[in-house]
């Protein structure tokens, strides 16, 4: 069987420690999982998480450069713990959550705040602000085979040398398993979702000629510089 127009490369992961690509099918994000960013963008410290989208083709394998993106003039970085599935799934029990994770890496939630913000005021979809070219630069993955099921640890960013947010993976309001399990009652998870877990406070405008460095203890690095839009 052939295709009308040539078929796509499906975007993937490099994975620590291997050749292997991961390949990812769809990116859930979850909003609000830190408290102090729960109450940075307007929450009570109480309110449960929710979920949005990315394309997968808004991935950044790995990171450089990435463009600054066009209609924003407040376009934010969100440092994020990535999970990657390699089993899916309906209704998975948060207990037996970890079994469906292939592996961690460290992300980028790009967002153009303004016209998320728009969205907001107005009642209408943000997609626009989360969902957009290069809109989830993200590292390798490290397999959870290696290095286990990380629940804390710190997360870190720097911008130009001066470090902007800092917090623990224990500080999230729901863990990993319970995102996986609330996530599979609404989503039949498949093998390649990923998820990005989530921010803490300290969000924030990067512009052309920003150098990101993220990072997440016993997971990895991730390099950004952020360059002239087209
Ligand atoms: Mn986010």
């Amino acid at each position: 069987m052939a295709y009308a127009i040539s078929l796509w490369t499906p975007p993937a992961l490099p994975i620590t420690g291997s050749t292997d690509l991961f390949p990812v099918r769809r990116i859930f994000c979850v909003g609000r999982n830190y408290v102090e960013h729960q109450k940075e963008m307007g929450g009570d410290g109480r309110e449960a998480p929710f979920f949005f989208l990315k394309a997968a083709h808004a991935l950044v394998p790995l990171g450089g450069e990435v463009r600054y993106p066009p209609k924003t003039s407040n376009y934010h970085y969100e440092t994020e713990m990535v999970v990657a599935l390699a089993k899916g799934g309906r209704r998975i029990d948060a207990k037996s959550a970890n079994a469906h994770v292939f592996g961690y890496a460290v992300g980028l939630d790009m967002t153009r705040r303004d016209l998320q913000q728009w969205g907001k005021d107005h009642g209408r979809p943000w997609g626009f602000g989360k969902d957009f070219d290069q809109a989830a630069p993200c590292s390798a993955l490290a397999p959870a085979a290696r290095i286990g099921h990380p629940a804390k640890g710190a997360l870190w960013l720097t911008v130009n040398g001066k470090e902007r947010q800092r917090a623990d993976l224990a500080d999230m309001i729901w863990s990993v398993p319970e995102q996986i399990a609330y996530l599979s009652e609404y989503y039949t998870l498949e093998p390649g979702d990923i998820i990005f877990s989530g921010t803490p406070a300290g969000v924030g405008p990067v512009k052309p000629g920003d150098e990101l460095l993220a990072g997440i203890e016993g997971v990895g690095e991730l390099k950004v510089r952020i360059v002239a839009p087209l």
